[in-house]
């Protein structure tokens, strides 16, 4: 059985991950691995941060190493708060004072476009590899659903009348940013 490490410390992500890859693979979490729950990401692009991820998890552990990236990139806001996504409204990394400031940010706005994107890392001794996915839609001008986890209650997909947080986990997968580049990244692995 192949293993890799999957450098992620939310739980929601391994849980989101596990029920999408291949159950051929063995995925070990960054406490399996032995590494620390935050690994440093101080880069200016997704890809940056999930490549510094997964290579500081590869050069510690020598096994494949799968790190993603994702942020909500806003047209009216000139793309942010892009890298800056979880941390919008400070470094509690808050998903309700995130929503709020945004909402406010878009007080008035007619043009609300958004897009939410990942991605994903893989840092393996054969050499690396990038996937990348993008779901785009409109910013709500309230909260609404209660499934998912940060931006989800007012991120509007397009093609949908039900916010991300509207959708149950399997549909929100379907068309989902992170659910593009995991299918990106599993028909790469099931392809060897
Ligand atoms: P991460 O890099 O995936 O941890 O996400 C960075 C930020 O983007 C966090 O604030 C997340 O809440 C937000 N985010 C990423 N993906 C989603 C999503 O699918 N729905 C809502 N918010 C998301």
């Amino acid at each position: 059985m192949m293993r890799y490490v999957l450098c992620t410390g939310n739980p929601g992500k391994v849980a989101e991950l596990r029920a999408m890859l291949p159950a051929s693979l063995e995925l070990l979490s960054l406490k399996e691995a032995g590494l620390p729950a935050d690994l440093p990401e101080t880069g200016h692009t997704f890809a940056a941060n999930a490549l510094q991820k997964a290579r500081f998890a590869f050069e510690r552990t020598g096994l494949p190493c799968i790190a993603d990236d994702s942020g909500l990139e806003v047209e009216a806001l000139g793309g942010a708060p892009g890298v800056d996504t979880a941390y919008y409204a400070g470094p509690q990394k808050d998903d309700k004072a995130n929503v709020a400031k945004l909402l406010h940010a878009l007080q008035g706005a007619e043009d609300r476009r958004a897009r939410f994107r990942t991605v994903i890392a893989l840092v393996e001794a054969e050499g690396e590899h990038l996937f990348e996915g993008e779901v785009r839609g409109t910013i709500t001008r309230e909260e609404r659903g209660t499934n998912g986890f940060g931006y989800d209650p007012v991120f509007l997909p397009e093609m949908s009348d039900l916010t991300f947080a509207e959708l149950d986990a399997v549909r929100k997968n379907a068309i989902s940013h992170r659910g593009h580049a995991v299918w990106k990244l599993v028909r790469f692995l099931a392809g060897r």
